[in-house]
């Protein structure tokens, strides 16, 4: 029988949402003893989304001050808290497991037998969760696919969220840490297709973060530049958060590992639920029907009818432009779609957006 604690958490990680929400079943409490010591649980419960000073988590325990901030200190090095920085002093805030704590914990590349064993827990708490509460079905998504740096033909005026070489170019502090899913495949020994793993990339106060206390590595602006550049030639997904403001991460996605693509796969028209704006167009003339693109295509979502004339499934292409990138004979590029909405503008907008949709991200029986 789980402790008050843990019991509590299961309520908090509830009501921080997410996909992977708390849900009360053993594998959950399980990875929960494991991932938090109990004064960490207990801090965790009292944390909320709004990042809150030492002082004002204080008042909510019967610990004193000195306490909980090395309890702080040490949940920010593990990941198991977000901290931001305000007017010289370092604020703390909940997190939901995802987008969070599942990834917080695997940045630094570890390969404890602790992380091995969060690994197999992490995967267990999820086929439990699936296998009672069914596939998330995706309302308002809270992730974008941003399209390929290269290869763009039209739509010059695209906004700026959509060229990630100006976030490279803007920002000064840029992070790499380990992709959470990859990280976590690697610990449990499973096939990672070739595919590289310290490749998430955070700008700004994150990259920050995860570089002075999570084990991420500080880049400059040409490394970064030449990992972006080396995710398009493995045939990773570049995403992000779904708002057009600034964004502070990109994830690079496979479609083996990574639990958003997977949980897209999953829907009816995983095009229309996780997209870039874009869709691919041929040069006939170029193309020597080597099927490459076919291929690379991670929804398949790309046929070749005949020699070089293309089927696109516009319900299942992302406009990632993965089969763009792959071309040997630069036949492809990808084109502006005219109907594509802009995306919120702000996180709050976005998060509004999913309420607006049946609470977002709702849950249904298995599909
Ligand atoms: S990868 Fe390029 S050359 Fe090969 S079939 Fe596709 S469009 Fe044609
Ligand atoms: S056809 Fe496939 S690879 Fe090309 S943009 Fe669409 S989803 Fe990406």
């Amino acid at each position: 029988m789980p402790s008050k604690v843990y019991r509590d958490l299961l309520e908090v990680l509830k009501g921080r949402g997410g996909p992977y929400a708390g849900h009360d079943i053993p594998e959950f409490f399980t990875l929960v003893e494991t991932v938090f010591q109990p004064q960490e649980a207990e801090i965790n419960n009292v944390l909320t989304r709004k990042p809150a000073s030492v002082d004002e988590i204080t008042a909510k325990t019967n610990r004193k001050k000195q306490e909980v901030m090395a309890i702080l200190e040490g949940m920010a090095g593990k990941g198991l808290c977000g901290i931001t920085k305000s007017g010289g002093k370092v604020l703390y805030r909940g997190l939901p497991f995802m987008p969070g704590i599942f990834e917080f914990l695997f940045i630094g590349s570890g390969e404890s037998e602790r992380e091995r064993t969060i690994a197999h827990l992490i995967q267990a708490y999820k086929k439990a969760h699936d296998a009672t509460l069914g596939v998330e079905k995706i309302g308002f998504p809270l992730t974008r696919v941003i399209t390929v740096s290269q290869k763009i033909k039209f739509g010059n005026k695209i906004h700026t969220y959509d060229q990630v070489m100006t976030y490279i170019d803007k920002y000064d502090a840029i992070g790499i840490g380990a992709c959470y899913c990859r990280q976590a495949a690697k610990l449990r020994n499973e096939d990672l297709h070739g595919m590289p793993v310290g490749v998430c990339m955070w700008f700004g106060e994150l990259a920050e973060n995860i570089t002075e206390r999570l084990g991420g590595r500080r880049v400059n602006k040409e490394e970064a530049r030449e990992i972006i550049t080396s995710c398009e030639g493995a045939g990773l997904i570049h995403m992000s958060r779904n708002t057009s403001e600034e964004i502070d991460f990109m994830c690079n996605c496979d479609r083996w590992h990574c639990e958003v693509v997977g949980n897209v796969l999953k829907q009816p028209k995983p095009g229309l639920v996780f997209n870039s704006g874009f869709v691919p167009g041929f040069d006939r003339d170029l193309c020597t029907a080597c099927g490459l693109c076919v291929e690379r295509c991670p929804p398949e979502a790309l046929t070749m009818e005949a020699a070089n004339q293309f089927a696109v499934n516009l319900d299942r292409c992302f406009g990632c432009g993965v089969c763009a990138t792959g071309c040997p004979e630069g036949a492809i590029a990808m084109e502006t779609k005219g109907d594509f909405p802009p995306p919120p503008k702000t996180t709050r907008d976005l998060v509004q957006a999913m309420k607006n949709t049946t609470s977002g991200l709702k849950v249904e029986k298995n599909q």
